[in-house]
């Protein structure tokens, strides 16, 4: 039996999360779950599976719904110190961390102090600190497990393999939904590109996967992850996003993880991991499927997968600036302030007016995150 926490049980992630708790009772208890202030959610959810804890993040719904969580003998924490509590809970074997934004990192590091394996579903904590949580879970004889469907994909293509062998990381992308347009991309709208042809996400990653941000990100990720320098990790775009990534070894050999086009995969392995559970996803047909294409992306026509990988590359506070600006220039991009082909800029720009630090510490990386938010925000 394996005793869980999820940190953003009211989005997908974690939803997906609790119904392989659903339908492997035997196998998973839940101890705490977290929430920003879907209460009703979260409610729900407490019914069903008899956290001992739960934690709403706004103190005020926090208050007003205390008592009728009380009346199912849980109690509700709220807040940072609330978060802080849950994600170090004793008992617990994993902690799934599915929250979005830079709230998560404090968490997960706290949940791998106490000794916690965490299972990481949103890219902030692996982009902004990734070098730094994984060098603290060496030291706490814990994992970091990635659900981030490629990184999954990768991880087990390199389980049991010397890392001396590896030649290539290669993470594949979907091409987003400007693959194949013609022409400039200037006059893109924000409903224009929250169309993803094949994964349906929140807005944010949506425009990330237009932009192939995403997979800038996913770079720095890899990079971090599986300890691999920047220049061994490459993307292509699959279309058919049925390859979520390969691994090449220095004989020439592949490893590739293929598997139907759906989050529940990665989220599953990351809990029954190192077992391997049914589940009802459908049948991957290789016959149906007839064909698979493979292109390489346009870095001029999508300059963030560039400049992720120049953050990669540069290391230290740089991928947390890059994440930082990415994340208000896609907003202002979705509140129409801004152009498609501006977001990019307002990162560039950012990014050279940050003074690196090369090693930095938690600390520094908040602080780094703050100025880029402010900055990506006085250059719109
Ligand atoms: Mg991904």
């Amino acid at each position: 039996m394996k005793n869980l926490v999820i940190l953003g049980s009211s989005g997908s992630v974690g939803e997906n999360a609790l119904h392989v708790v659903r339908i492997h009772p035997e196998r998973f208890s839940v101890k705490a779950l977290a929430v920003k202030k879907n209460i009703e959610k979260l409610y729900e959810q407490a019914r069903e599976f008899h956290p001992k804890l739960v934690c709403i993040y706004d103190p005020q719904k926090a208050k007003e719904a205390a008592s009728r969580f009380r009346r199912l003998g849980i109690r509700v924490v709220s807040g940072d110190d609330g978060l802080l509590e849950v994600a170090t809970l004793s008992g617990v074997h994993e902690v799934i961390c599915a929250m979005v934004g830079a709230v998560g990192l404090r968490p997960i590091f706290a949940a791998v102090h106490a000794k916690k394996n965490v299972a990481i579903a949103n890219k902030e904590p692996l982009v902004m600190a990734g070098k730094l949580l994984l060098s603290e879970a060496k030291k706490c004889g814990v994992g970091v497990l990635p659900i981030d469907s490629e990184h999954s994909a990768l991880w087990q293509c390199l389980e049991k393999q010397d890392p001396a062998f590896v030649k290539k990381l290669i993470i594949t992308s979907s091409g987003g939904p400007f693959r194949n347009r013609k022409g400039s991309l200037s006059g893109i709208t924000p409903l224009q590109a929250l169309k993803h042809p094949k994964w349906k996400m929140g807005p944010k990653i949506t425009i990330d996967s237009a932009t192939l941000m995403n997979k800038g990100l996913e770079v720095i990720e890899a990079s971090n992850l599986f300890h691999v320098p920047t220049e061994k990790v490459e993307v292509v775009i699959h279309p058919e996003a049925i390859v979520h990534a390969l691994v090449e070894f220095v004989d020439g050999s592949h490893f590739a993880h293929l598997g139907v086009t759906d989050m529940c995969l990665p989220i599953q392995y990351a809990m029954s991991y190192p077992e391997r559970l049914v589940n009802h996803l459908p049948h991957l047909d290789l016959v149906r499927l007839k064909a698979f294409h493979f292109e390489k992306p346009d870095p001029k026509r999508f300059p963030c997968l560039e400049l992720g990988y120049t953050a990669s590359r540069i290391g230290g506070t740089m991928p947390a600036v890059l994440n930082a600006a990415n994340e208000i220039a896609v907003e202002a991009f979705l509140n129409r302030h801004i152009g498609f082909l501006e977001i990019p800029k307002i990162i560039e720009k950012t990014m050279s007016a940050h003074h690196l630090i090369k090693t930095p510490t938690l600390a520094d990386i908040f602080a780094a995150d703050a100025w880029a938010r402010e900055t990506a925000e006085e250059l719109q």
